[in-house]
């Protein structure tokens, strides 16, 4: 029997795992549906050696201590201040826009006063900011908000951002000295190893078994267990009975080259060229030593994976819906990106986890009874557990889902352990 059932083995259920089973004891399934932990945080190393983020350049910045704190159990770090360039009227120049920035594309010598008065003499005053557009133009004007910020927004979004909510730009970051940083949090590192590398270590308690290629709703029927915390999407969870919760999805294409750097920033933004929106070079933020490099060309689409959730009144109500249901669902915490419909920062996961770990510490102090959740028969909305575990297959496909369910988390437990 299981204390803790998991769905998901990226940042919010590894850390709910780990704190579960080192600071409670408490024994916990973690499954996935992928065939690696890490969630959209997981990196590996491609083909020719290079170590690559599979779903996208991910960069650790917070600034929380207790966030710090907490992922430093698990790993030695790799001091990186992040920086990005953007590919304007020909020229790389900073973003964040900065003092360099301008007098670069415009070829002036400004000092940092006169760079404020410049933005004043640009922006456009709006009556009232709905929209990104209004963000962006009522701060720095409608010119550098077409260099920028426009042709940059059509291809995240697939809207004008005349179209998309304030929120959406709530705030356009410039500076007025020559700081090139794209982050201005207190921690900026990235773990010496790896992402992966981290979370096996945060998995490796021994009260914690973890289940890979494995969709929750295929072994939930036959697994026993009190509790669960889900990590998935919610509007799954619930068989989409209010519809599909609409998210903007991402292409990657990775090209590697035989020479040791071929970019010369970490990340270069196309706000008005090629299809792609940015380029990650991949060496830039791991410090790796290669006599190749990797690179990844990011191509915003409608369909594929939920990267980011698209912030427009409808999809919030719909959200509001799910989120009413899984309040009134008994035994099962949401928590993540996916389960709550928004985009997080990790560290902002890693934060909301380790505050849902508090309130079920606290309330297991205060005696409140845990209603045992899992009956081996499916219960609940089930889609394809019959308390049979049909359809079940792991990575050495030696799992065939009637099998030993102990067999199966040993097997993959050592799989994980290899790593
Ligand atoms: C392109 C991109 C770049 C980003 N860059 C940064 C960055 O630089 N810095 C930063 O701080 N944040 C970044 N983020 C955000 C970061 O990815 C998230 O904060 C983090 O991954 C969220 O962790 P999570 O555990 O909530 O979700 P996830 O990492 O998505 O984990 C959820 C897991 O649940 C599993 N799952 C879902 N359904 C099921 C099911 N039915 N059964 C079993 N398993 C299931 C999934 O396979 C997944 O592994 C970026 C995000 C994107 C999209």
């Amino acid at each position: 029997m299981y204390d803790f059932l998991i769905v998901g083995a990226g940042f919010a259920g590894s850390t709910l795992a780990e704190r579960l089973a080192s600071q409670m004891g408490k024994k916990v399934l973690l499954v996935d549906k992928r065939t690696h932990i890490g969630g959209n945080a997981y990196d590996c190393y491609d083909d020719a050696g290079v170590l690559i983020h599979k779903y996208g350049p991910h960069i650790f910045h917070t600034n929380s201590r207790m966030v710090f704190d907490y992922l430093d159990q698990f790993t030695k770090w790799r001091q990186y201040q992040h920086r990005v360039l953007a590919s304007v009227d020909g020229q790389l120049v900073p973003i964040p826009i900065n003092l360099d920035t301008i007098n670069s594309l415009y070829g002036l010598n400004l000092s940092s006063l006169d760079v404020d008065k410049f933005f004043a003499s640009m922006a456009e005053k709006r009556e009232q900011i709905r929209t990104s557009e209004d963000v962006v133009v009522s701060k720095v004007g409608r010119e550098l908000y077409e260099k920028f910020f426009r042709g940059y927004t059509r291809k995240q979004w697939g809207l004008d951002p005349s179209d998309l909510d304030a929120s959406v730009t709530a705030r356009v970051p410039t500076r007025t000295n020559r700081d090139a940083r794209y982050f201005t949090d207190a921690y900026q590192a990235m773990p010496l190893h790896g992402f992966t590398r981290m979370f096996g270590n945060m998995l490796s308690h021994e009260n914690i078994s973890v289940m890979l290629n494995t969709d929750y709703r295929d072994v939930k029927g036959y697994i026993p267990y009190k509790c669960m915390i889900y990590t998935g999407p919610v509007d799954e969870y619930f068989d989409n009975r209010f519809g599909k919760l609409p998210y903007r999805s991402l292409r990657f294409e990775f090209q590697t080259h035989d020479t040791e750097t071929y970019q010369s920033a970490p990340v270069i933004n196309y706000p008005n060229d090629f299809a792609y929106t940015r380029v990650t070079e991949f060496k830039y933020l791991t410090g790796q030593k290669h006599p190749k490099t990797t690179l990844v060309y990011e191509y915003s689409q409608a369909d594929g994976d939920p990267y980011y959730p698209i912030p427009r009144p409808e999809n919030a109500e719909i959200y509001r819906q799910y989120h009413e249901l899984a309040n009134a669902e008994p035994n099962v915490h949401f928590a993540g990106r996916l389960a709550t419909y928004k985009y997080y920062n990790m560290d902002q996961v890693v934060a909301q986890a380790l505050t849902l770990f508090n309130k079920i510490a606290e309330k297991e102090k205060n005696g409140s009874a845990v209603v045992y959740a899992g009956n081996g028969n499916g219960n609940g909305h089930a889609v394809n557990g019959n308390g049979n575990g049909n359809g079940h297959s792991h990575k050495n496909g030696n799992g065939n889902g009637n099998g030993s369910r102990s067999e199966i988390t040993k097997v993959l437990k050592r799989e994980i352990l290899r790593r």
